[in-house]
């Protein structure tokens, strides 16, 4: 769980850092943002702690391992009961998208049924892979090589997603929620399930389980409708998190909310900001008598 979580989340959040920069224009892009010195100082998070890439390996090489148990009809061993699911896998795999509305993909069995399906199938194409690697006599380290980059690092990713996905689904049904807190945790949870669906409908239409274009189309609808249903929560949810300014350090993230007055006092207190530079006088046209 770990060996893929850490990808997901380091990935993630190298991603979204830019994301905030570009939303945040060329305000984003001053050193005063902070962001550019975010964004360079998380980086190196995908290689330190466990390389992403040789990381993530790690929990497909476990999968797979528990697909084997399935396959030779053994029950799966997972603690933390992650991929009970499997030994469901037979019916999972003849399963087809049939939604029509939007309430069909906006939900949490939808994320959950479309994610068991994904993972089902990302380990049946990843075993096929080897499985052919192995029929071309090709040795085990070539055979890996040419399972990771469509199969086993996409299947390790969808595992990381959905457990994260249904972890959050636990806090969202937990008894002690408050009913207003619950409503945006639910639709937090569907923004992120969809959002995260999205970048493998490709594999749901090459594996059959979608035929015509209505999934790919509910789930991108999907998507915008939970964008402008959550958008009048966005401060609240970005203000729960709360990182204090000292830690932010960002001028244009302060939490009094004066992101002009604020940028207007760090230029104008900025040691030199009301002087000439020191070199004025090279870009001073000369007198073409001086010459
Ligand atoms: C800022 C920073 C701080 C660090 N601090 C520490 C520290 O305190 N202690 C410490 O011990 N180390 C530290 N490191 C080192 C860090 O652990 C290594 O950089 C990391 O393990 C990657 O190894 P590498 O640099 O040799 O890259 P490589 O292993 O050469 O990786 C280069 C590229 O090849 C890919 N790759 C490598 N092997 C495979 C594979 N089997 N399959 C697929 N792709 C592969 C990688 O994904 C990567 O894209 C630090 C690194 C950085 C950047």
């Amino acid at each position: 769980m770990v060996s893929a979580t850490k990808p997901l989340v380091t990935w993630t959040c190298r991603d979204t850092i830019q994301e905030c920069r570009e939303a945040c224009g060329g305000h984003g892009y001053l050193k005063a943002s902070g962001l550019g010195d975010l964004r360079n100082n998380f980086d190196a998070s995908v290689t330190y702690e466990g390389d992403n890439n040789v990381l993530i390996q790690q929990t497909s090489n476990w999968l797979l391992r528990q697909w084997n148990k399935v396959r030779e009809g053994e029950g799966v061993a997972s603690p933390y009961n992650t991929v009970d699911f499997l030994s469901n896998a037979a019916d999972i795999l003849k399963k087809k998208f049939t939604g029509r509305d939007l309430q069909d993909v906006t939900n949490h069995s939808f994320i959950l049924n479309s994610y068991q399906w994904l993972i089902c199938w990302l380990l049946q194409e990843t075993h096929r892979r080897l499985c052919i690697s192995q029929e071309r006599g090709e040795d085990k380290f070539t055979a890996r090589n040419n399972a990771q980059v469509f199969r086993a690092r996409t299947l390790s990713l969808a595992y990381a997603e959905n457990n994260a996905l249904v972890y959050f689904w636990r806090r969202c049904v937990s008894q002690s929620l408050d009913s207003t807190i619950q409503s945006v945790l639910v639709k937090l949870h569907v923004l992120y399930g969809l959002w995260c669906l999205e970048k493998h409908l490709t594999l749901f239409y090459q594996g059959g389980y979608a035929t015509d274009s209505s999934l790919a189309d509910l789930v991108k609808e999907g998507i915008l409708q939970m964008c402008s249903q959550l958008k009048p929560e966005a401060v609240a949810v970005a203000d729960s998190l709360a990182p204090p300014d000292f830690v932010l350090n960002s001028v244009i993230g302060k939490s009094d909310g004066k992101l002009y007055d604020n940028l207007q006092a760090h230029f104008f207190h900025n040691s030199g900001a009301m002087q000439r530079p020191p070199w004025w006088n090279e870009i001073v046209p000369k007198p073409l008598s001086k010459l």
